[in-house]
């Protein structure tokens, strides 16, 4: 049943307004008090993990639990330095002026989360919310509601709610919060509820981002390690059963190595989940029926090289590659989202250029290939969130990167600084000196037009 969040907010409001969350050693001791939360409830959000997803030890810690301790750590390293004021250069025309930019919190922010990391991904952008100053209010996903029933604990035990506070629930929680003003909202989801969140946001013209989705592509040209790539493809491809934002969405392969490249990822994926993956522990299930329905679907177009075995009562939809696809397939309409990879074949560089630009911008793009002047003219003639060259997925492990999409992809990023920045307003401030009083900018102007161009051309 939503409730009316007015008092939450106002709560939140009235808090901030103390400035306490302004002290940089407040931000230090809820995010250090937040890691050794996470810490000692280890056990739990991998049993909540387990139940909505089937999620194993092994990718709970590195794919949940890893990434916001290793965000809470470098901010916790780093925050005295990146809440300094940010000395900048002057311009001559402004003589003896000195140049700040100061960060500053927003206010209070939205965080609006999906289930498919759903402890990783609240968890993550919290931090940068919080080192950056701001009170939150958190909407984890109801379609995973055992990690996010964890989720909403965890945040009631560190923070105060007037600081921090978890509201649970679906649409139409969501659609009540998105009444409220917030000074800044922060979501991840699908592209289509992005523009929900983009149109509600104008009403009262909060700053968004927008941590979307779309069809990554995953290039192998001819010159790539077709064994180490097979192996680094096929896991980014099937790590939590195809259910990750930034996972490859389809392979666009040379002609002329893809008949042994499928070999090899048919070798390699055995060797991963064995000749049953459902008896497999370290395979995840899809998140519910109806995603289920959706993926199982796509399984009739081309022909399957290998899996596409289903269990509709558990969730199961065994690793799928499937060849003869063409954009006309509705496996090439919408984001897969699951863990079938449809296969398609190329000649040259110009061609995927062409059939990568001429649709929505990805979120990620993967190239596998030993040829500089490929990763050149990839990286200069396609727009595309962020990617690897020989890997899949790992640049959004590091904090040093920007993390986010472009387009339809989505606008805006964050992990590490990026973070930090995207939830601090840049405030810029000149500092001017009383002397000399230059007399130049004030009417009446008469001859001063011909100084002033000589300094402003
Ligand atoms: P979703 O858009 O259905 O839901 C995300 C959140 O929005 C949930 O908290 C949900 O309650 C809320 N929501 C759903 N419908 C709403 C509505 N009509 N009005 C207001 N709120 C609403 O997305 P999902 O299915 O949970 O996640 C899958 C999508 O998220 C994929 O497209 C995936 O690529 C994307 N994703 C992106 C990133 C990223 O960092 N870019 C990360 C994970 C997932």
């Amino acid at each position: 049943m939503p409730q009316n969040y007015s008092k939450l907010l106002e709560k939140q409001r009235d808090f901030f307004k103390t400035g306490k969350t302004k002290d940089v050693e407040f931000r230090i001791q809820a995010l250090r008090k937040l890691k050794k939360v996470i810490i000692s409830r280890n056990d739990e959000i991998n049993k909540a993990l387990k139940k909505d997803l089937n999620k194993s030890e092994f990718e709970t810690f590195t794919s949940e639990i890893a990434g916001p301790l290793n965000e809470i750590n470098f901010a916790l390293k780093k925050l005295h330095s990146w809440t300094k004021p940010l000395k900048v250069k002057t311009p001559l025309i402004l003589f003896r002026g000195k140049s700040c930019v100061y960060y500053e919190p927003f206010g209070t922010v939205l965080i609006i989360t999906p289930w498919n990391y759903p402890f990783n991904l609240v968890m993550s952008i919290l931090t940068g919310a919080v080192a950056a100053g701001n009170c939150c209010v958190v909407k984890p996903s109801e379609l995973s509601p055992h990690t996010s029933g964890l989720v909403s604990e965890i945040i009631m035990e560190v923070f105060d709610e007037e600081h921090c506070a978890s509201v649970n629930g679906g649409v139409s929680e969501t659609t009540e919060l998105l009444k409220e003003k917030f000074d800044f909202i922060h979501y991840t989801g699908s592209t289509n509820v992005g523009k929900v969140i983009a149109r509600a946001a104008a009403e009262y013209l909060t700053p968004i981002t927008l941590e979307l989705g779309g069809k990554s592509p995953c290039i192998v040209d001819k010159s790539a390690d077709l064994e180490a790539s097979a192996r680094r493809i096929l896991w980014g491809k099937f790590l939590n059963a195809g259910q990750t934002c930034v996972a490859p969405d389809y392979l666009l392969i040379h002609k002329d190595i893809k008949k042994q490249f499928l070999d090899i990822m048919k070798k390699e994926l055995l060797k991963f989940y064995g000749e049953n993956p459902e008896e497999s522990n370290d395979y995840v299930r899809i998140i519910n029926e109806k995603h289920f329905d959706r993926i199982a679907s796509l399984l009739s177009c081309g022909n399957i090289i290998t899996g596409g075995r289903t269990n509709r009562e558990k969730l199961y939809i065994e690793p799928a590659i499937i060849d003869g696809i063409t954009w006309d397939d509705p496996v090439m309409r919408d984001e897969i989202f699951g863990p079938v990879f449809p296969v398609l074949e190329y000649e040259n560089i110009d061609e995927i250029v062409e059939m990568i630009t001429s649709r929505e911008k990805p979120l990620a793009l993967y190239l596998f290939s030993k040829n500089k002047s490929i990763w050149e003219r990839i990286i200069k003639e396609i727009s595309f969130g962020g990617g690897c060259i020989n890997d899949v997925i790992f640049h959004q492990v590091s904090y040093y990167l920007p993390f986010g999409g472009v387009g339809n992809s989505g606008m805006g990023a964050y992990h590490g600084k990026w973070g930090f920045e995207t939830f601090s307003h840049k405030k810029g401030i000149l500092n001017k000196s009383l002397w000399p009083e230059i007399k130049l900018f004030y009417p009446p102007y008469n001859e001063k037009i011909k100084f002033v161009k000589k300094f402003l051309k």
